[in-house]
């Protein structure tokens, strides 16, 4: 399949061999119609908000020329929204373009980063790519972090210490007094990473203070995106809030010109729209909120997820009757082999189409 190690031939160049052995990341399938619900890859289900679309159309007339490298105004606009200096912001393509930055900038051979298990896919591969260790902590029996079990893996080689909150796939969130304890024991010498992907559609009382974190502890760097609750997957851009020093490194590390101009255009331009961004991410919460009471009321036990999906813990049978079973409602989403399912929440009527698969959870596999 397309994503088995494949290596090249003799007398071909040759790829070093941490790459040769990289399991490669897996995107969610594409919808190959209309009528399929494209529910894998945490996107929003809504086409770009209207100013956006029409900042985006109006710069694509400028794309013989070079961006902005340095997206100051981008910057700048972040650094507002965030209440930081604009030399704390990074940015990159997409969240994930910024967290190879940091982690080239900060990791190589001999060093190690701690992460839970499962998460964000791209922790354990752009790692390794470093030459650093990957060192990833199970899950706690909520399908959250173990955060004590995460200081415990902690070791005078820890480079990084990446916290999802809330986490990619199981959609649980970090408390922020936990965390506060966990920031406050980790080393000084120890990056504490919180990536926030999804953390605008957290409930305004269980969001986590990981801003107020990045100003009280010099080791502290936030991670978020405008791919989810923003609507600009497609754009590729990130950002990282981070002390000066780690900041004016991740710059330096950063591919030249990696956030194109349409990219810094939709951006800025979203910021702007923050307002209809936060009502669109209101209503995925309380889609959630009801997805989630139903599923439980038909008798799976699902936990309490902050993001905008939400995530059924399976063995291989209970995953493989699921993927089944969506498959046949055309609907895509998403399986992790040993683990379970992951389904993004879209508008009421697609949400429904998920539900009538799984309206009986005694129809399947235990
Ligand atoms: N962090 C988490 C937790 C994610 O789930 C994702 C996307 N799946 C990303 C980062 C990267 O998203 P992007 O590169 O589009 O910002």
């Amino acid at each position: 399949s397309s994503t088995s190690a494949r290596t090249t031939e003799p007398g071909e160049p040759a790829l070093r061999d941490v790459v040769s052995q990289l399991p490669g990341y897996v995107a969610g399938r594409r919808s190959s119609s209309d009528l399929t619900a494209a529910l894998a890859s945490n996107e929003s289900h809504e086409g770009p908000l209207p100013s956006v679309l029409e900042t985006v159309l109006q710069g694509a007339g400028r794309i013989n020329r070079y961006p902005d490298m340095a997206a100051t105004e981008l910057r700048e606009r972040i650094a507002a929204f965030v209440e930081a200096d604009a030399d704390e912001v990074a940015v990159g393509p997409g969240s994930v373009g910024v967290l190879q930055q940091i982690l080239a900038a900060t990791c190589g051979p001999g060093d190690e980063v701690v992460f839970a298990w499962r998460s964000f896919e791209a922790y354990p591969i752009l790692v390794s790519l470093t030459g650093a260790a990957p060192v990833p902590v199970p899950l706690g029996a909520d399908e959250g972090h173990d955060l004590e079990a995460m200081l415990d893996a902690v070791t005078e080689r820890t480079r990084v210490v990446v916290v999802c909150s809330p986490n990619n796939p199981t959609g649980v969130a970090v408390d922020h007094d936990a965390l506060a304890r966990f920031v406050a024991a980790v080393p000084p010498h120890v990056l504490v990473l919180i990536d926030e992907a999804y953390v605008e559609f957290v409930d305004e009382a269980d969001r986590l203070d990981a801003l107020g974190l990045f100003r009280a502890h010099r080791n502290v760097c936030v991670l978020r995106t405008f791919s989810k609750a923003y609507g600009l997957a497609g754009l590729r851009v990130g950002y990282a809030v981070a002390h000066r020093g780690l900041a004016e490194g991740l710059r330096r590390v950063a591919l030249p010109f990696g956030v194109n101009s349409l990219a810094q255009r939709a951006a800025i331009a979203s910021l702007d729209a923050a307002e209809e961004v936060r009502e669109r991410a209101a209503a995925v919460a309380r889609e959630r909120r009801r997805v989630t009471d139903a599923l439980r009321q038909a008798g799976w036990d699902v936990p309490q997820s902050q993001a905008n999906f939400v995530w059924l813990r399976a063995g291989d049978g209970l995953r493989s009757a699921l993927n089944d079973a969506f498959d046949r409602a055309d609907v895509l989403v998403r399986a992790y082999a040993g683990d379970g399912v992951r389904i993004t929440l879209a508008d009421p009527e697609t949400n429904d189409r998920v539900l009538a698969v799984l309206r009986d959870r005694s129809a399947f596999p235990s």
